[in-house]
């Protein structure tokens, strides 16, 4: 099938080329990101792929749909970004990739525990520039800590399995059980109690209405020491990072870790280093030394690419020949 592809960069392209080539579509590239503006490209597409910060509202949507199109694939495992009912609305079919290496999170949500911890990003400016001092740099024994991990999908299971590796005792909340975890000794609690008792928590759930700003002025007060870690590497609008600002500038916070951030769209995947940025709240966050943001790297494994791209194109492939793809996102899913 004919297929645009949106936000993209070179290293989308060395995975994407070889698994198209496999399935037989014929991929067009296009650099920007999917938004009103640049929707009317994808005319005369059956297939639009798409990633994380494309916009899919209802007006792109029926655009697109009033161009031809009808098959979404993202190539993502989030979908929050999709209006479903619109996308049922104009006869468009949404797929995407629910799982592609889980470690790949999994493993840099850890190295942002670790880096943050020993301040690592603050010791390699120090070194380059003489400076051996450790004043500032002191971190604690992540063995006997507590680490509360928000979801326990395929991503947060992973995360308790390595954090009790350091020796950790891991709590957790989500609105099921994971058996892997109960079998690792992980203890179920509320999301409070999770706030109160734990001195790292990190996210692992989807954003859905409920966990909108999941982490806000309200629950960061549930805080009992002033060295809760706070590790975001699942969708930026989990947290109010206003609330998030404010308790760090009151010193109720120890220190965070994010590569997703709520406005992250006109942000991220570019290279902005020559530009002011404007969004200020960004910018203040930027600003403090126990503040550590990578710009939604997490995914960003070899192994997690060639499993994006090689799910992307069964679901083309399965959607050219049924109707339907393999991992299709229905309405229903959001409930
Ligand atoms: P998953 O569906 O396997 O797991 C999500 C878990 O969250 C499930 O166990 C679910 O029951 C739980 N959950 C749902 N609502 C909840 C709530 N209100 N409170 C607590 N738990 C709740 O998903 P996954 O593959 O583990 O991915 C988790 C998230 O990570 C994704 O939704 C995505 O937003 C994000 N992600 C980020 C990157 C990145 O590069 N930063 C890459 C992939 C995925």
């Amino acid at each position: 099938m004919d297929v645009a592809v949106f936000s993209t960069r070179p290293y989308d392209q060395k995975f994407l080329d070889p698994a198209a080539q496999k399935h037989g579509h014929a991929i067009t590239y296009f650099e920007p990101r999917l938004t009103q503006q640049t929707a009317p490209l994808a005319a005369g597409f059956p297939v639009v792929c798409a990633f994380v910060n494309d916009k899919l509202d209802g007006e792109v949507l029926k655009q697109l749909a009033a161009g031809g199109t009808r098959l979404i694939a993202l190539r993502s495992a989030g979908f929050n970004h999709v209006d479903l009912v619109a996308a049922s609305e104009f006869g468009l079919t949404v797929a995407r990739v629910p799982a592609y290496s889980p470690h790949a999170v999994a493993e840099h949500t850890v190295a942002m525990i670790l880096s943050l911890n020993r301040k690592i990003h603050r010791a390699y400016n120090r070194v380059r520039e003489g400076n051996f001092s450790l004043d500032g740099l002191l971190g604690f024994d992540l063995h006997g800590r507590t680490v509360g991990v928000v979801g326990t999908g395929k991503i947060g299971s992973v995360v308790a399995r390595i954090m009790s590796g350091f020796g950790c005792v891991i709590l957790a909340t989500d609105i099921r059980a994971n058996p892997e975890c109960e079998a690792l000794g992980v203890e179920y609690v509320p999301v409070s109690e999770l706030f109160a008792r734990s001195d790292i928590v990190t996210l692992h759930c989807p954003l859905t209405p409920e966990t909108h700003h999941l982490v806000d002025a309200e629950m960061l007060a549930n805080v009992s020491h002033p060295d809760l870690m706070l590790i975001n590497t699942s969708r930026g609008a989990l947290v109010d990072t206003q609330a998030v600002i404010a308790a760090l500038k009151a010193g109720r916070l120890g220190s965070v870790g994010f590569d997703v951030y709520e406005e992250e769209a006109d942000l991220f995947f570019e290279d902005l280093s020559g530009k002011v940025i404007q969004d200020d709240v960004f910018a203040r966050l930027l600003t403090f030394p126990n503040v550590l943001v990578t710009g939604h790297q997490a995914f960003f494994t070899a192994e997690a690419m060639e499993g994006i791209a090689a799910t992307t194109m069964e679901n083309i492939t399965t959607f050219a020949r049924t109707g339907r793809p393999v991992h299709e996102v229905t309405i229903e899913k959001l409930a």
